[in-house]
Formats: C-alpha cells, sequence, structure tokens
C-alpha cells in the first residue's frame, strides 16, 4: 500500500517506520527542513522500546511530492491540520483514506472539508514518542491504535488499515464506538496535560495536590456534560475520574506533552481540548468555568513566554 505520513514529527516517524519494516511504501512529508535534511541523508534513527535502529526512508516537503496515495495518517499537531490537509490536496484520490489519530476533539469537521467522509478514519493511540533531535527519535509502548470508519456501514478500508498495522506491529483494533475513547482521551488530556501545564508540576506531583478532587470534577463534568449533549456519548463522571486517578498512579512523574511545549517555547493544543469544550459548551449555553479559565490561563502563560499563538 502506498502510504504518505503527514506531519513526520515524533508520533508520524514511529508510525512511517513500523509500516515500512512491515513492507508498505510509505513517504514521510514534513516541512521541517534540518530533519528533511539528516534523514534524507543519514536515514531515520529511532529507539523503539529502547532499541535503536536506523533505517532509510523517503522524506519531502508536502508541496514536493505528487503521487496519489492509498492511505494517509495525518500527524501535525491540532493547529497544523488544516495547513497540512490544504497542502496535500493533490495527493489524495477519490479512493484515499485519511486515517487521525491527533489527541483533541473537532478534528473530523475539519478533515470534511477536504475528504469524502466514508473516507475518513478516526481514531486514538496509546503509543507515546519524542523527538531528540532532528532525524533522531524515540517511540514507546504496547499500542493499541483504535480506529473507526466515519460512516460505519462503510468499514472495509478501516479494516484494512488495522490489518496493515497488526502486520506492522503497531496493534490495531477496529472500535465500534471511537467517538467515546476520543472524548475519554480528552479528558486525560484535559485534566493531566492542562493542570501540570499550568502548575509547571508532573503528573504525581498534581494528583498529590489537596484540591485534585475538585479540579478533576469540575473539568470532567464540563467535558461529559457537552459530549452526552453534542455527541449524545455517556462519559460517566465517577468512573472517568477513578481512572484519571489509577492512569496517574501508572505514570507517576511524568511531564505530559503540553508542559514540555511551554517549556520549549512551542504553542499548545489547549483550544482543541479544554478551549473546544469552553467554546462548544457556550454555542450550546451549558456552563463550562473551569475550561474557559484553563484555557485563558494556557494562553497567558503563552503571551508571556512570547510564544506565538496557534490559531484554530
Ligand atoms: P510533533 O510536533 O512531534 O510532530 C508534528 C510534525 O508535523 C512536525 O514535525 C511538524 O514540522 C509537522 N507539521 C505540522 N504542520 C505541518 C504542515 N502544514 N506541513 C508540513 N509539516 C507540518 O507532534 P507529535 O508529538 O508527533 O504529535 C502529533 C499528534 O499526536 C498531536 O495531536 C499529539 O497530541 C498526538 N499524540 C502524540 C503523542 C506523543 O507521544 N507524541 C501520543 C499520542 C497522541
Amino acid at each position: 500500500m502506498k502510504i504518505a505520513i503527514a506531519g513526520s514529527g515524533a508520533l508520524g516517524c514511529g508510525f512511517g517506520y513500523h509500516l515500512q519494516k512491515s513492507g508498505e511504501d510509505v513517504t514521510l512529508l514534513d516541512n521541517w527542513e534540518q530533519h528533511i535534511q539528516v534523514i534524507s541523508e543519514n536515514g531515520l534513527t529511532i529507539t523503539v522500546n529502547g532499541v535503536e535502529d536506523n533505517q532509510a526512508m523517503k522524506i519531502c516537503k508536502p508541496n514536493e511530492f505528487n503521487e496519489e496515495m492509498d492511505a494517509i495518517f495525518v500527524f501535525t499537531k491540532s493547529m497544523g491540520l488544516k495547513s497540512m490537509m490544504k497542502s496535500i490536496e493533490h495527493i489524495i484520490g477519490k479512493d484515499t483514506k485519511i486515517i487521525c489519530l491527533l489527541n483533541g476533539l473537532g478534528h473530523l469537521q475539519t478533515l470534511e472539508a477536504f475528504v469524502d467522509k466514508k473516507n475518513i478514519i478516526m481514531g486514538t493511540t496509546v503509543w507515546t514518542a519524542g523527538i531528540d533531535a532532528p532525524g533522531i527519535t524515540h517511540f514507546d509502548g504496547q499500542g493499541p491504535v483504535e480506529l473507526q470508519n466515519s460512516v460505519p456501514e462503510e468499514k472495509d478500508g478501516a479494516l484494512q488499515i488495522v490489518d496493515i498495522l497488526k502486520k506492522s506491529g503497531l496493534y490495531g483494533v477496529y472500535s465500534d464506538n471511537v467517538n467515546y475513547t476520543t472524548w475519554r482521551k480528552a479528558c486525560v488530556n484535559g485534566t493531566m496535560n492542562a493542570l501540570c501545564a499550568l502548575l509547571d508540576s508532573n503528573i504525581e506531583e498534581v494528583f498529590a495536590t489537596s484540591t485534585i478532587d475538585s479540579m478533576l470534577s469540575g473539568i470532567v463534568t464540563e467535558f461529559a456534560t457537552l459530549a452526552k449533549r453534542q455527541d449524545d456519548i455517556n462519559l460517566d463522571v465517577e468512573e472517568t475520574i477513578t481512572y484519571l486517578k489509577a492512569l496517574a498512579e501508572k505514570v507517576g512523574a511524568h511531564y505530559p506533552s503540553m508542559h514540555q511545549d511551554l517549556a520549549n517555547k512551542r504553542p499548545t493544543e489547549i483550544d482543541f481540548l479544554n478551549g473546544s469544550v469552553a467554546e462548544a459548551s457556550k454555542r450550546l449555553n451549558l456552563e463550562a468555568p473551569y475550561c474557559q479559565n484553563i484555557t485563558d490561563l494556557i494562553h497567558a502563560k503563552e503571551d508571556i513566554l512570547g510564544i506565538k499563538r496557534a490559531t484554530k
């Protein structure tokens, strides 16, 4: 299968590497000059669960690539998705599948402006990844990758993607309710990422504070209320909080990506997490003061750090 990875940063390189190793024809697409140069000259150096490897991979900028693809995995940050879709329109054919595993909410609406809904496959992943230097990345975990076709009656395409993910060791699973998983994952990011970034602390420290129960209850209630009203998804607040606490205990003294974004003076994905909940709640006359305040505070911190704000 001809596959492009549109956004070949941390997670994109990890997926591209695994798919190519299992025999797929993969091209990495990105705009980051130094990263492109290092991978073109030296191959991609990647450490998967502690084991380092180096693999030659095709990589170029989206506007330098002209082949129609069978499948495209989008792996920008949330705020880069729209501009990436604009720059890859010319490699999307009438049957090209677009797979979106980004964190955050509202991506289906962005994709629908560019692709027929039957070809959009939404999902979540619990693989984690990072960039150590241009052309040098790490990729950790065991998966899975949960996927569902946006038009459930047309699920053959998604099943084919699940198969290639299984074959490549990325552990694809077809889900009948990926929307639920997406909301639940958004609760993880909307609590852990946002609070650790604001409090400049790791997950263990944040979850040991005296106010953690009221913060979790406030945020998760706002996510759950909107999930029900907007998407008819039932997120049980108590069960979600129990899940978040168990997860926090498991991951311990880890700094989530939003904390790292601020530390490295990069824009955050807050507008697609708590910001998205605050905005949609307002439209539907629902109260979301926690999400609104968190979004304002993260934006204030971006301003203080001189980070150029990403627009939705
Ligand atoms: P990243 O910043 O490492 O990679 C994004 C890449 O996209 C960058 O290399 C950037 O240059 C490129 N890019 C962005 N816009 C572009 C454009 N218009 N044209 C060309 N290139 C463009 O991000 P990441 O950590 O791989 O995360 C990607 C998504 O996956 C995010 O939504 C993130 O929240 C989610 N996610 C990440 C992890 C993780 O552990 N890294 C885990 C689960 C989910």
